[in-house]
């Protein structure tokens, strides 16, 4: 592994090492650029992950000091913890369960297909799908996505079998076990998955793609790479000039450090990508770096979600197998005569014991919550991916009130929701409810919404600068040394699982920086 000099000013610096950021990482320091990563987290491994769902959740879950506001559920019933995500070396694609579509062509242009639609802050993407496409092949080469380019399927689990059969009593017809970043044979030096179950906790098989080990250590064997682990950025410094020089950082010694950098690439997810941008306000930039236009934080989108689940009169075990292996994906179109615009997928879904009442049940006490949890083995569910709308100030800004270990204010992360998500809940889950009873469920159990765990567009990408914070290749607009490399930049979230994208776009980005590094451009 490189050591690269405080001082050294021609380093790339990256924030945060998952799925965007860890991508980057190989993908410069495998052209011969010199990257010195920052990661707040520890670093874990297949043999460290916990299989204990307390422990994994203590062992890779970002926990340190938030708020939140706003009508949505996060903000009511899941305060410290309105949004899901890693902190450690490989971010998210520790925990993530590995869904990987991609985004339909008419996603990107959701203002045009849309329309003005009261209350949302759309635009289309400053990129079509055509130029994305290359990207989502490669991204999914690498990331040995199912059911592409020859790989077959995963299995079909029970809880696959039962949202088939409903699905199908519904006639629905794009119904499968989805695309998904998981082995169904061995690739790429991984073991395939064992349908052992519990993915969130992390896979031991490495079965599942994460950052963590594939892209990590691959980037590490370059020799170019200095990973930086317990080491959080505080601060990103620029000169008289307007660009960026330096990241300011807490190491794991809790030493204050200061790495001198020729490009730096903000990857913290979209939540701490924002807080960072704006923590780094100065006289040149007072509301922030790369925020001339005020939209640093706004439109802050993660997905319209909530589970349904079911009891039927057989065992089921839901657990066993990948836990989102299966998805329906027939409505994921535009028909606003449903009562909305944008379309949704159904995934499969399945919780660990301890966390099922946590965040996949209403909240509740009593003979009527413990006979649910009888039924354990033979629950059967599934959760909705939609697309929520952009709004304006549905946004991440800096809670002076609260503060981290560091002394500095917390993120707080406002959502108000839109009636055209509350819309699209309501049809999906009536929809999920239809097929459970098509096949004789014996009860239909709505469960609410979960802390967000897909976290994006708080930096979007947007072809006018005052639309949004970066361009086309997560540029900055105001500052042309400074990317963004995270889920931040998704302009709109479509029905898509973000992470597929977020890494198309990441390795697109890696070719945009090192053909400017290489023209002396930035
Ligand atoms: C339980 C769960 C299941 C999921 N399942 C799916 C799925 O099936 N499909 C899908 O597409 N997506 C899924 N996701 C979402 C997916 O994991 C994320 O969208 C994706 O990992 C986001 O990538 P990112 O690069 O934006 O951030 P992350 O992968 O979260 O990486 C950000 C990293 O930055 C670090 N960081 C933050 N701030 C700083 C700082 N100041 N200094 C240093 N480091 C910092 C963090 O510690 C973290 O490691 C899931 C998420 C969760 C929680
Ligand atoms: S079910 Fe498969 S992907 Fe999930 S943790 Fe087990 S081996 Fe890994």
């Amino acid at each position: 592994m490189a050591k690269i000099d405080f001082s050294d000013g021609n380093a790339v610096v990256i924030i945060g090492s998952g799925a965007g950021g860890g991508t980057l990482a190989h993908e410069l320091t495998r052209r011969g650029i010199k990257v010195v990563l920052l990661e707040a987290g520890k670093r874990q491994s297949l043999e460290s992950f916990s299989q204990v769902p307390g422990e994994a959740f203590a062992q890779l879950t970002w926990l340190d000091p938030r708020t939140q506001s706003g009508d949505w559920r996060g903000a009511r019933d899941f305060p410290p913890l309105p949004v899901w995500h890693c902190k450690t070396v490989g971010g998210t694609t520790v925990h993530w369960t590995a869904a990987a579509p991609r985004l339909q062509p008419w996603e990107l242009r959701a203002k045009s297909i849309y329309g003005n639609v009261a209350g949302a802050s759309l635009i289309d993407w400053p990129l079509s799908y055509a130029e994305l496409e290359k990207y989502y092949e490669i991204a999914e080469t690498r990331l040995g996505v199912t059911r592409r380019n020859g790989i077959p399927g995963l299995p079909a689990s029970n809880n696959f079998k039962v949202m088939y059969a409903g699905a199908k009593k519904l006639g629905y017809k794009q119904v499968h076990t989805g695309h998904m970043a998981i082995n169904s044979r061995s690739y790429d030096g991984r073991a395939f998955c064992i349908q052992q179950g519990f993915c969130i906790q992390g896979c031991k098989m490495g079965a599942k793609w994460s950052t963590l080990y594939t892209e990590i250590p691959s980037a590490e064997a370059t020799g170019n790479l200095d990973l930086r682990i317990e080491s959080t950025a505080t601060r990103i410094e620029h000169g008289e000039d307007g660009r960026v020089n330096a990241v300011i950082y807490h190491d794991s010694q809790g030493r204050e450090q200061r790495q001198k950098a020729r490009l730096v690439c903000v990857a913290g997810n979209a939540v701490e990508t924002a807080r960072l941008l704006l923590l780094s306000e100065s006289s040149k930039f007072p509301q922030g770096l790369a925020n001339s236009s005020g939209q640093v934080g706004r439109n802050y989108c993660h997905h319209i979600t909530g589970s349904v689940w079911a009891i039927f009169d057989k065992p089921i075990y839901s657990w066993r197998g990948a836990t989102l292996a299966g998805v329906v994906e027939d409505e994921v179109v535009n028909q606003p005569e449903r009562g909305f615009v944008g379309g949704y997928r159904m995934e499969l879904l399945t919780l660990d014991l301890p966390t099922l009442p946590l965040v996949g049940l209403p909240y509740g006490w009593g003979r009527d919550f413990a006979s649910i949890m009888e039924n354990y083995r033979n629950l059967a569910g599934m959760f909705i991916n939609g697309e929520d709308m952009p709004r304006s100030d549905n946004r991440i800004t800096l809670n002076s009130n609260v503060k981290d270990a560091f002394g500095l204010p917390v993120a707080n992360v406002h959502v108000d929701e839109h009636s055209n998500d509350q819309a699209m809940r309501k049809h999906a889950k009536g929809q999920m409810a239809k097929m459970y009873e098509a096949i004789g469920a014996q009860r239909v159990i709505p469960g609410p919404t979960p802390p967000a765990t897909h976290n994006m567009c708080t930096a979007r990408m947007s072809a006018d600068p005052k639309d949004g914070v970066t361009n086309a290749w997560g540029q900055t607009h105001d500052i042309k040394n400074l990317f963004v490399s995270d889920g931040s930049v998704l302009t709109t979230p479509g029905a898509a699982n973000p992470t597929l994208t977020i890494v198309a776009l990441a390795l697109r980005q890696a070719e945009h920086i090192s053909g400017e590094m290489k023209a002396g451009k930035v």
